[in-house]
Parts: C-alpha cells; sequence; structure tokens
C-alpha cells in the first residue's frame, strides 16, 4: 500500500524581494522500495498552439527532469538492522505532472511564451530561452523544477539578488545546476529536497536515512 503526503512551504530569498511556493506530491511504494518527488504544474501555452504541440514539450521537458533525476541516488537506512522494509534502500525520483488544460489548483503555474526571451523564471517560461525548448540542452526546466522541489539560485545577479556575494554562495555552486542549468543535480541539493523539503525521516519506515549513490 502506497503512502502519500504533500511537502509544501514558502522560501523567501534572503537577498531582494524573490519569494515562492515550494509544492509537490511524495509517494512511497514499499512494494517497490520507491519514493516519488511530483510537482503538478498546470502549463498554460500560446493560444495558437495545438495539442500535439504542447505533447511534443510535455515530452521532451518530462524526458529531461527523468535524465537529470532518475537512477542517481537512493535512501539507505543509517542503521538497516532496525528496519524491516526495504533495507538496501529506496530509489527516489521526480516525476512531473505537467496538466495542459486548466483545472482548479493550488499547484504551480507556469505561462509559456513564444517571441522574445524575457527572462525565464520559476512560473514563465520563455520558448526562446535556449534552455526551454525541445532540443538541446532544455536544462531550464529542471532548474525551475528545482526551484518547485524547494532549491534556492545559486548565483549572483545584482538585479534579481542585489547585495549577494560570491561568499554567499557554496563553494561548488558553480558545479551545479542552480547556478548553471546546464549542470547537474547535485548530492547536496537532493540532501535539501529529500530531508528538508521531503521530510523522509519522518515518513519512510526506517528510524533514520542518508543519500547514497546508485
Ligand atoms: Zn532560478
Amino acid at each position: 500500500m502506497a503512502e502519500r503526503w504533500n511537502a509544501s512551504g514558502r522560501i523567501k530569498a534572503k537577498f531582494g524581494d524573490i519569494a515562492w511556493n515550494y509544492s509537490f506530491v511524495v509517494t512511497y511504494h514499499p512494494d517497490k522500495c520507491r519514493v516519488t518527488f511530483r510537482p503538478k504544474v498546470q502549463l498554460t501555452f500560446p493560444s495558437s498552439f495545438k495539442q500535439a504541440k504542447k505533447d511534443k514539450y510535455v515530452k521532451a521537458w518530462s524526458e529531461a527532469v527523468a535524465k537529470a533525476f532518475n537512477n542517481k541516488w537512493k535512501l539507505v537506512p543509517v542503521d538497516p538492522q532496525r528496519c524491516e522494509q526495504c533495507k538496501d534502500g529506496i530509489d527516489i525520483r521526480v516525476r512531473v505532472k505537467f496538466v495542459t488544460s486548466w483545472t482548479w489548483t493550488d499547484d504551480q503555474e507556469v505561462t509559456v511564451h513564444e517571441g522574445e526571451d524575457k527572462g525565464s523564471n520559476m512560473t514563465n517560461w520563455y520558448l526562446e530561452d535556449g534552455d526551454f525548448g525541445t532540443t538541446g540542452k532544455i536544462g531550464g526546466v529542471v532548474h525551475e523544477v528545482c526551484h518547485m522541489l524547494g532549491l534556492e539560485d545559486e548565483y549572483l545577479n545584482e538585479k534579481h539578488y542585489p547585495g549577494k556575494k560570491e561568499s554567499d554562495l557554496p563553494p561548488d555552486h558553480a558545479d551545479g545546476i542552480m547556478d548553471d542549468p546546464n549542470k547537474p543535480v547535485l548530492d547536496r541539493h537532493m540532501e535539501i529536497m529529500a530531508f528538508n523539503k521531503a521530510k523522509v525521516n519522518d515518513h519512510l519506515p526506517c528510524p533514520t536515512y542518508k543519500l547514497a549513490k546508485q
């Protein structure tokens, strides 16, 4: 029997005025030894887009998310003796539920824009931005999904984050997706998502878990 809980909260960046809500559903499948983090994203495409075109973007973005997160990490019990289920670890997956027709929802709403790139953020995705298409690197989508999972930006930008300095960033920020959308999700990012946001230690059956590579 799967167990399910919600992870949500508000993040206010330390510098500047940027704030947002993270929210996702966490599902634990004991039979599969798997936990899934699933943000729900309601997409509003330009009105000229036919369903087939919307589907093409959704497919490419879903694949980009799967590639960035899946088959990379697992949660292993710190003390396997004290635990009955999934002693060898629990596989972590991220799957975005993209919704392309409007429904009443408290989940993330994203507007997809054609034409001039005015700077993408969590809720506005510009297709002219090279990181949001259906081909190439498309890491921008993964970066915005990371915000929905509770991660903060790790770059300097005087307009977005006035007063933020290099010393305010993690030493390895340039290696990761929260600085550069075409870099990978780092182990410490997954630790924040799993332990601080999804609160897996409060819900999964063993007393405590740590993150491990698959
Ligand atoms: Zn960002």
